[in-house]
């Protein structure tokens, strides 16, 4: 008989406080969906172990009823999920513990936590930012070895492009399980069962050929599309970066041209020609320059069904969204403005 060992798994923000965000995307969505995956991971692999998680859905809880959570179920571990920001000027991961009196056995959750997570991240050029101490309340309320994790920067642009990427995902969120699981000496259902044949372990067979056939992903299939559709030839990495960017500011300008005679230099760069070439776009478009105008709001975060040219309900909503992040006027009609601050 093993012990059963209660791990408590923190998704940072929720509800009202979405934490950090950037490049449309929000913390409290990120942190959330690590925590579910990281559930799931301990389930699938480990034997002895119980997840708790602070929240499950996306609501907002205070920091006080993050560690109760953790502290009245007796919780061997507790692990708070974070992404950071500083005006878009730093990268990297690190890891916090409190600032004052910590156990030995603190230390030891952090180093082998931390040592996992840069062990499988330096393949992206992650910078390792260090093991810090800090006076989080979350870590430092808890009757338990708790680690805060600050994944990467969602406001860094190549940051925010690893943190959206599912290899990179699941890399971090594999680490963080195997260093928990290594601090808790847990026993993998391997292990104990001897056997390669079940269900769960054909899963994760399929899952690693998925991440070994990367890059492919929506990211890559909307690179590949510019690349054929407008003859470029733009790195598929199945990351959104400003080559991607640029692609689209050169499909646009193509499109301008061909569809409006605009007489646009095809440059990939949004200055004020193409700017005040702009036509407005709205719902019931269709066609190329609605299929740009989808990709790239997909490609900074916002939802909007499928990209196929339609312009729907969906897409204005997703407009709309874009409208109100950036303060621009809410009518869900792509105008001058709206390009601009998609491409500019
Ligand atoms: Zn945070």
């Amino acid at each position: 008989m093993s012990v059963n060992r209660i791990i408590c798994l923190d998704a940072g923000h929720g509800g009202k406080d979405s934490g950090a965000t950037g490049y449309g995307l929000r913390e409290k969505d990120l942190c959330l969906e690590r925590v579910l995956r990281m559930k799931q991971l301990f389930e699938r692999k480990y034997r002895g172990s119980t997840v708790l998680l602070t929240r499950n859905t996306d609501v907002f809880l205070e920091l006080g009823e993050r560690v109760q959570v953790a502290n009245e179920a007796g919780a061997d571990v507790f692990i708070s999920d974070h992404k950071n920001a500083l005006n878009g000027s730093a990268r990297g991961f690190e890891s916090f513990i409190w600032n004052g009196g910590v156990s030995p056995s603190t230390r030891k959750l952090q180093a082998t936590v931390h040592q996992h997570v840069i062990g499988a991240l330096k393949r992206y050029n992650m910078p390792d930012r260090g093991k810090k101490q800090a006076d989080f309340s979350v870590v430092k309320g808890s009757n338990m070895p708790a680690v805060l994790l600050e994944e990467g920067f969602i406001d860094h642009e190549t940051d925010n492009s690893l943190l959206r990427q599912t290899d990179f995902k699941e890399a971090y969120c594999q680490a963080v399980v195997e260093g928990v699981a290594e601090y808790l000496g847990l026993q993998t259902k391997k292990d104990s069962r001897n056997s390669a044949t079940s269900k769960e372990d054909k899963q994760d067979v399929l899952e690693h050929r998925e991440i070994a056939l990367q890059p492919t992903g929506a990211f890559a299939t909307i690179q590949s599309t510019l690349n054929r559709r407008y003859n470029l030839s733009i790195t598929i990495d199945n990351l959104f970066g400003p080559e991607t960017r640029e692609a689209f500011v050169k499909g646009l300008q193509t499109e301008l041209n061909k569809q409006y005679n605009r007489g646009l230099t095809v440059d990939g760069v949004f200055g004020p020609k193409t700017k005040a070439s702009c036509v407005n776009i709205r719902e019931g478009a269709s066609g190329n320059i609605t299929w740009i105008l989808q990709a790239i709001l997909y490609c900074l975060g916002y939802q909007l069904g499928e990209i196929d040219g339609e312009f729907g309900i969906k897409t204005r909503e997703a407009v709309k969204t874009f409208q109100r992040d950036t303060k621009l006027k809410i009518d869900g009609i792509a105008g001058k403005e709206t390009f601009q601050k998609l491409f500019g």
